[in-house]
């Protein structure tokens, strides 16, 4: 599942392919951008903020504006050499960028625009944990704003710090000993913030996301998909649940796992 570490990858793969070179094609494969052509742009910079990645162009005339993209739930960035054959099925192209010999291609884009301001499409967000600005003191800070709510959601809550999708605050929670529905106010969120930091910063350019510091298949994380299964600390059977707080009803498209026995429910 993507997450600020993939996005960070995608962002640093699409910079060595495309940066500060000109674009000699491109197909936008989505209604709304059908007929742009940004051809002859001329490619700055490509940068990840929390999980939103834009590719900042400069136009034939001028004019600056950034292809922002979200990958949500499926989306993913290939790099290719033209002709070569793609991973992902044709149909599922949003748009091919092409630099000579050099072919970027968004499969299943959850969002893809055109931006002149693409700053303040992430205006909203908390801290990027992977940004050049971090700060780990206000992410704190956010996540106890609002005391009462249930942790597993303070987490995921991109207004907080940005980042953070599903795998990472079920694997937090485990690393913290915490109930995901404990309220963000009975928890160290300075060490929360600290481990988020630490764990995304150190799987930023892996292949394969590992929060155990085993990268051996099947042993890369603590509960993350893992129901069923005994717990890697303690043998109790990790179990998966659905989270909601007083406000909204439990997000059943994203399930949170744990060990009932390492994170006690709350009374
Ligand atoms: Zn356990």
């Amino acid at each position: 599942m993507p997450e600020g570490d993939t996005v960070y990858a995608a962002a640093h793969r699409l910079r060595a392919a495309l940066a500060g070179k000109t674009l000699t094609r491109t197909d936008f494969r989505i209604p709304s951008l059908a007929t742009v052509d940004l051809s002859g742009s001329a490619v700055g910079d490509v940068r990840s903020v929390g999980k939103h990645l834009f590719i900042d162009l400069i136009r034939p005339g001028g004019a600056a504006v950034s292809i922002h993209s979200h990958l949500k739930m499926e989306g993913v960035w290939h790099v290719y050499r033209r002709g070569e054959r793609w991973r992902r099925a044709g149909h599922t192209a949003r748009v091919v960028l092409e630099a000579d010999a050099v072919q970027a291609v968004g499969f299943d884009l959850g969002v893809l625009e055109l931006l002149t301001d693409p700053d303040a499409a992430v205006a909203h967000l908390g801290p990027d944990l992977l940004g050049a600005g971090w700060d780990a003191e206000r992410a704190a800070r956010n996540l106890r704003a609002d005391p009462g709510r249930p942790i597993g959601l303070a987490l995921l809550d991109q207004r907080n710090l940005a980042g953070i999708g599903n795998v990472y605050r079920s694997e937090l929670c485990f690393l913290l000993r915490v109930h995901p529905a404990a309220s963000a106010g009975e928890v160290d969120t300075d060490t929360a913030v600290a481990l988020a930091h630490r764990l995304l910063t150190a799987n930023r350019l892996r292949t394969v996301r590992v929060t155990t510091g085993a990268a051996a298949r099947g042993r890369e994380l603590w509960v993350y998909g893992r129901d069923r299964r005994p717990c890697r600390r303690c043998g109790t059977t990790v179990v998966r649940e659905y989270l909601g707080d007083d406000t909204r009803p439990a997000d059943t498209s994203r399930s949170i796992y744990l060990c009932p026995r390492c994170q006690p429910r709350p009374d």
